[in-house]
């Protein structure tokens, strides 16, 4: 379960060989979305409701993305709603 979302605001880019990652502008400021593809812990925190709950109020009301990890948040939580 879970869901695997991109970051919409990240422009990381892999450098080869190696696959060492160039940190993006918004990576590096403001640290990428929770959970998402761009957070390096993202294996073990899409997952977890509170984390997707904290990635859509970043993204903000109205946000389509954020519509989507709010109803994961809901169903991982066990709520059917
Ligand atoms: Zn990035």
């Amino acid at each position: 379960m879970g869901v695997r979302y991109r970051d919409p605001e990240c422009e990381c880019e892999v450098e080869y060989p190696g696959a060492r990652r160039l940190w993006c502008e918004h990576c590096r400021t403001d640290g990428p979305l929770p959970g998402s593809l761009a957070d390096p812990k993202w294996e073990q925190r899409h997952n977890d409701p509170a984390v997707l709950r904290e990635a859509a109020e970043r993204l903000g009301d109205g946000d389509p993305l954020a519509e989507r990890l709010l109803t994961a948040a809901r169903q991982l939580a066990g709520d059917p709603a």
